[in-house]
């Protein structure tokens, strides 16, 4: 059927509730963003200090052990602020080497991290509330122009190189849960997880236009191979094909 005459599908309940979340997720921002923040890591470390953001990578990196990049793709406000904006972003990132940088960054952002705490003697203590006031990141006008130049930085670098650009590109959380994939995908144990019968497949390619980091869905269903560092396991895919051909739900890969 051509593009033209494809009637556009209401959104599902689903990703209804995806879309909510992740606007709350951005709203939250002025509150949460120091628990979040690479940079206040490494600020953090400086002084020897692990931070909620450090607790909180942590975790991030078990949970995508057992279920990918879930946090991308509902629950990050970096991918929301991208997603929010996603009218003004209709191209997808090209594969290739532009998708390699995230591994480089997070690279030198973990160095940086060890290198950070060598300097200030080790770990000298644990602070999870670590430069907010009160429990609130953004405690002052300065703060507050600094959390906007990078959301917007990071919406720019998305409006430059498509769709979830900064997600596929140069975020470093994206580097670590890639890894807990990764580790999870050698090991073959049971974990959240889209797969696809490929036979049922029309080629209509309603879920490649669809998913928000723009990848090649349909060439994914062809292929067999619906694993992909850059899915955020958003289940956008599953819910929009009219056929029912993907399958969004816990396997053990392969
Ligand atoms: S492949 Fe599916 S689950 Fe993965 S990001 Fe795209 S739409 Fe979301
Ligand atoms: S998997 Fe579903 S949405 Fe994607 S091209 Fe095939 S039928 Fe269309």
């Amino acid at each position: 059927m051509a593009k033209a005459d494809k009637p556009e599908q209401p959104a599902s309940s689903r990703q209804k509730y995806r879309r909510w979340i992740l606007l709350l997720t951005f709203i939250a921002i002025p509150v949460t963003i120091f628990y979040i923040s690479p940079i206040v890591i490494m600020m953090g470390a400086s002084e020897g200090i692990v931070t909620g953001s450090f607790l909180l990578y942590i975790v991030l990196f078990v949970l995508s052990l057992f279920a990918g990049r879930i946090w991308c793709g509902w629950l990050c406000p970096m991918g929301a602020c991208q997603e929010l904006g996603s009218r003004l972003i209709k191209k997808n990132v090209k594969e290739g080497w532009p998708n390699w940088i995230k591994y480089g960054v997070t690279l030198l952002w973990i160095a940086a991290i060890a290198n950070a705490f060598f300097a200030a003697g080790g770990v000298q203590g644990v602070d999870p509330f670590y430069g907010t006031i009160n429990g609130i990141s953004v405690s002052s006008l300065q703060v507050l122009m600094m959390v906007v130049m990078i959301f917007t930085g990071i919406f720019v670098v998305a409006f430059l190189t498509g769709k979830r650009g900064f997600c596929h590109i140069l975020c470093p959380i994206a580097g670590v849960m890639v890894l807990g994939r990764k580790i999870r995908n050698l090991a073959g144990w049971t974990a959240l997880e889209i797969d696809a019968d490929s036979g049922r497949c029309t080629d209509c390619l309603t879920c490649s236009e669809k998913c928000p980091a723009g990848l090649d869905v349909h060439g994914m269903v062809r292929k067999g191979t619906m694993e992909n560092p850059d899915c955020i396991m958003c289940a956008t895919c599953a819910d929009v094909c009219p056929e029912r051909v993907i399958r969004y739900g816990v396997g053990k890969g392969g």
